[in-house]
């Protein structure tokens, strides 16, 4: 992996973002997906006539100057994330929206990577709130190096987001389908190994629709991470694997007994692991990983649910002692 190549394409990235707004009144995403876009087809579509030739003529330049054949997907996406990074800041994109962060997305690929069985060789991996795809691409990315083919599918209900993994995902070189809707309306999907996702965190307007749902609130707004996970199990073959990110309160709050009581009906809880808090602002705002197991197949309750404090990142001696922490339930459990 060369930083200086990651650095060179985020430059370029920026740059072609910078002269895009400097004509045309577009936040800086919206500039990134055009210059994704244009670096796709390798040369600026000014088929409108929106820009001036000058302009026209420095981005094909730019573009020309890009050889993303000889990049590893990895560092694509590593430039690309900067860039997505850089554009929600400008573009002051809301909590529930932001990308997946590289360290929570390397740790969740790692978990999942330690509970899918040994001998797995293709994997069908649906993400129910794709975003930018940013989580996506990071396990995606990680699985094809473990020589793991991948079949993927996301969904999410936000265009411009879902046009940035669209963009993302190809100049990767990935092969992921992509669905614009509400992921709580039925889905033209067939069943998949592992459903994941960053699930948002909040309510969800549509009461109408959240009453088909057994995790639903008995009155008022029903939580949307909730009805994302029932959703999520429907949609995972038997045995099959949920990796989601979800607010660490998750089984604390009022509402949690539905959701419980539909996660031990349909599936086995494997594992419920709390990021670092110092990657969150408030103990409120906190996050855990949660695994969890589709009944069916050969699966099974793991005789010991997972539950660990991940430590901090930076602290290499704790990460080291967490991983075989992890190996250990690993052969003892599943
Ligand atoms: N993992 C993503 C990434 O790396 O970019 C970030 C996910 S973000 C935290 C949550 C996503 O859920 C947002 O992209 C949002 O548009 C999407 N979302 C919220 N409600 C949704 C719904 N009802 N159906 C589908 N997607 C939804």
């Amino acid at each position: 992996m060369s930083q200086k190549e990651i650095e060179s394409l985020y430059t370029k990235l920026n740059t072609s973002v910078q002269l895009l707004q400097q004509e045309i009144d577009v936040s800086y995403l919206e500039a990134l997906l055009e210059t994704g876009e244009n670096l796709l087809e390798g040369k600026t579509d000014n088929s409108e006539e929106t820009l001036a030739i000058e302009t026209v003529n420095r981005l094909n330049f730019l573009y020309q100057d890009v050889s993303l054949q000889d990049m590893e997907p990895e560092e694509i996406r590593k430039a690309f994330q900067l860039a997505l990074l850089k554009g929600a800041k400008a573009d002051q994109l809301q909590a529930n929206h932001q990308m997946t962060p590289d360290a929570i997305g390397f740790i969740m690929s790692y978990l999942l990577e330690k509970i899918i069985p040994e001998e797995t060789t293709e994997l069908r991996v649906l993400d129910v709130a794709v975003g930018t795809a940013n989580l996506l691409s990071t396990i995606y990315n990680s699985l094809m190096l473990k020589k793991i083919k991948v079949d993927a599918e996301g969904v999410d209900i936000d265009d411009l987001l879902l046009s940035l993994a669209a963009v993302g995902t190809a100049l990767q070189r990935q092969t992921v389908r992509l669905t614009h809707q509400d992921v709580l309306q039925d889905l033209l999907i067939d069943p998949v190994d592992v459903v994941m996702g960053d699930l948002p965190v909040g309510y969800y307007p549509v009461d109408d629709r959240a009453k088909r749902f057994k995790t639903a609130a008995k009155e008022g707004h029903s939580y949307a991470h909730h009805l994302m996970i029932e959703q999520s199990i429907g949609y995972l073959k038997e045995g099959g694997l949920g990796v989601f990110l979800v607010p660490s309160q998750l089984f604390e709050t009022e509402e949690a007994s539905a959701l419980t009581k539909f996660i031990q009906e349909s599936s086995y809880l494997q594992g419920m692991l709390h990021l670092p808090k110092e990657l969150f602002k408030t103990e409120h705002s906190r996050k855990s990983i949660l695994l969890i197991q589709k009944k069916g197949a050969t699966a099974k309750q793991a005789k010991q649910v997972l539950l660990a404090e991940i430590p901090d990142f930076k602290n290499q001696q704790a990460m080291l002692h967490f991983m075989n922490e992890v190996d250990t339930w690993k052969k003892e459990n599943i």
